[in-house]
């Protein structure tokens, strides 16, 4: 080989190298940046296929999911799938609920502003966040510790307003009872006594019940003096209420 051709050869080489690397940067870094524009972009396209087109016509709740940004509620490597209406993974099991779900519920749930009401198993804090955007008295309650921990720092941020527990919500939050509307966004298998006497009466409950995995039902309670009365929504699948 001539000293040209092995001039050549070296260029050739250090050129690809260069190429492998700028490349290989630019797919590790995440394809959407977290205040990019385009997440704003795919939350509209979503809120117009997802949620309007298959039948919610509450105002404040389009609104609502039109507003949060659901992808600062998952972590970065779900993030861009944040708007695809699907349940994500959030850790320990658990998921953030898909997008047409939580505003199917808000909306059965009838909310109003000024309206105090209970959640459930906060989880990401997602769901929290919808509520808090259609009334400022939202309280929820999350059984894990570190989905607690994380929830409760995003929302002090986000919508300092919500007030986050630690502890089994099968017992609801006693504290600041009654309420005018509580949503259970993780499943028993049967409606929680405390939860009905935590609401007022006329209040009105969401909630989904049935065994883990499978035959859940979601239903519409609405208190009526001591008694209730149940409204069938849809079959869903949720997370179990842990009860220990
Ligand atoms: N609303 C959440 C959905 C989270 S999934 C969101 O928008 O992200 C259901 C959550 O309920 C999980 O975080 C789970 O840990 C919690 N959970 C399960 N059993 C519970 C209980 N007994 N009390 C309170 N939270 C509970």
């Amino acid at each position: 080989m001539t000293a040209k051709n092995k001039k050549i050869l070296i260029i050739i080489i250090i050129s690809v190298v260069i190429i492998f690397g700028v490349a290989a940067w630019l797919m590790s870094r995440p394809l959407l940046d977290e205040n990019d524009e385009n997440f704003g972009l795919m939350r509209q396209q979503m809120v117009k296929e997802d949620i309007v087109s298959r039948g919610i016509n509450n105002t404040e709740v389009i609104e609502a999911m039109k507003t949060v940004p659901r992808h600062q509620f998952v972590s970065r490597e779900q993030m861009a799938s944040a708007y695809d209406d699907r349940p994500l993974p959030i850790g320990e099991g658990q998921t953030i609920s898909q997008p047409y779900i939580v505003a199917l519920m808000t909306e059965e749930l009838e909310l109003q502003p000024g309206h105090k009401v209970l959640e459930i198993g906060t989880g990401s804090g997602y769901q929290s966040a919808i509520l808090a955007e259609i009334t400022d008295e939202v309280y929820s309650v999350e059984i894990i510790s570190s989905l607690y921990e994380t929830a409760r720092e995003r929302l002090e941020q986000m919508y300092p307003g919500v007030k986050v527990s630690n502890h089994n919500g099968y017992y609801g939050w006693e504290e600041y009872a009654l309420y005018d509307r509580i949503i259970v966004t993780a499943a028993p298998d049967h409606i929680p006594r405390p939860l009905i006497d935590q609401l007022v009466d006329g209040g009105i409950m969401v909630i989904p019940v049935g065994p883990p995995g499978w035959n859940q039902v979601l239903w519409k309670v609405i208190k009526e003096g001591d008694d209730v009365r149940t409204e069938r929504i849809c079959d869903v699948v949720f997370v179990p209420l842990l009860n220990d």
